[in-house]
């Protein structure tokens, strides 16, 4: 039987309710502009989402950096906080291009849950390109069992979830290009931190601009050459005056492990004034007492003589 022209008109108008919200359209929340404007397809944007350490001071998140070339969003790192500040941003909710892991520390990497999984909610559907140091393969799989039961109840049940629509497509890798398309190369760096087996900091390239993520890292030659003439490098720090033993069990090594894991005010500019990079943006930045102004003299003390910021969430470059 045919349906009757009034029964056709209203079915057709139901459809087109359900289709009035297409997923697109929910891509982003609020109407911040990543970047304060639209960003070239050959040229890119810094965007700090979150500049923290493992302190869970509220005005830092967990560390992620984003750059923006066109509409494409490259992600680095997934502190805690990543997608809301993603969301804050202006960024898309339901998926990022590519995200890359520097390494496996919690502090960077505890926002993947969220990242994988509140993508897929958010409506993404196709695996997500993720790409980091040996060991992401087992800790995604692992988070996948952990909410394996979320998994399947969005999928089978009322919420009718994209089916494998929270796919992850993870590629180890200890260095070299991991992303070339379009105008926009990835190269994974092999840097310096502790006793990690393999960490890593990215070189991002378009026609136009060259940034320079660093990861958590000591100073090293492979980075340093890494950096050479970049338009942004985006590095951690910490001031070199506040450095002293800490008063807690075990304390006595703090000297020695920041030294080995990580890079201070004045080496940091040592570096940047080597190197040559146009724009210094400091962030992850273990404060030990420490102030914005002490870490900006290290740095100028270290002979950079630049441009330099000490990143907040959701400033951009
Ligand atoms: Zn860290
Ligand atoms: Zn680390």
């Amino acid at each position: 039987m045919r349906p009757s022209p009034t029964l056709a008109l209203l079915l057709a108008s139901l459809l087109a309710c359900t289709a009035a919200v297409p997923l697109a359209a929910q891509r982003r929340l609020g109407t911040n502009e990543p970047c304060g404007g639209p960003i070239a397809a050959d040229s890119l944007c810094v965007v700090t989402l979150g500049t923290g350490t493992p302190v869970p001071g509220p005005q830092a998140s967990g560390p992620a950096t984003a750059v923006v070339v066109g509409t494409r969003t490259f992600l680095f790192d997934a502190g805690a906080g990543v997608m809301r500040r993603v969301a804050e941003a202006g960024l898309p909710v339901d998926g990022v291009t590519a995200a890359f892991i520097t390494h496996l520390h919690s502090d960077h990497t505890l926002g993947l849950p969220d990242l994988i999984l509140t993508s897929w909610v958010m409506g993404r559907k196709a695996p997500m390109p993720l790409v980091g140091p040996p060991g992401l393969r087992a800790m995604t799989t692992s988070i996948m069992a952990a909410w394996a039961e979320d998994i399947r109840v969005r999928t089978t049940g009322l919420e009718r979830g994209q089916p494998r629509g929270e796919r992850v497509a993870v590629r180890e890798t200890a260095g070299g290009t991991v992303y070339d398309m379009g105008g926009v190369k990835v190269t994974a760096i092999r840097v310096l931190h502790g006793s990690w087996k393999v960490a890593l900091g990215y070189r991002v390239e378009t026609p136009r601009r060259t940034v320079v993520i660093g990861g958590d890292a000591r100073p090293s030659p492979l980075l340093e050459a890494a950096a050479r003439d970049a338009d942004v490098l985006v590095h951690e720090a910490y001031p070199a005056v506040r450095l002293k033993p800490e008063n807690r069990p075990g304390g006595e090594s703090w000297v020695d492990y920041m030294k080995s894991f990580h890079t201070s005010d004045a080496e940091l500019g040592a570096i940047a004034a080597r190197t040559r990079v146009r724009h210094l943006v400091v962030h992850h930045v273990v404060w030990m007492g420490g102030t914005p102004d002490e870490v900006l003299a290290g740095i100028r003390r270290g002979g950079y003589t630049g441009k330099v910021t000490i990143a907040r969430d959701l400033d951009h470059f």
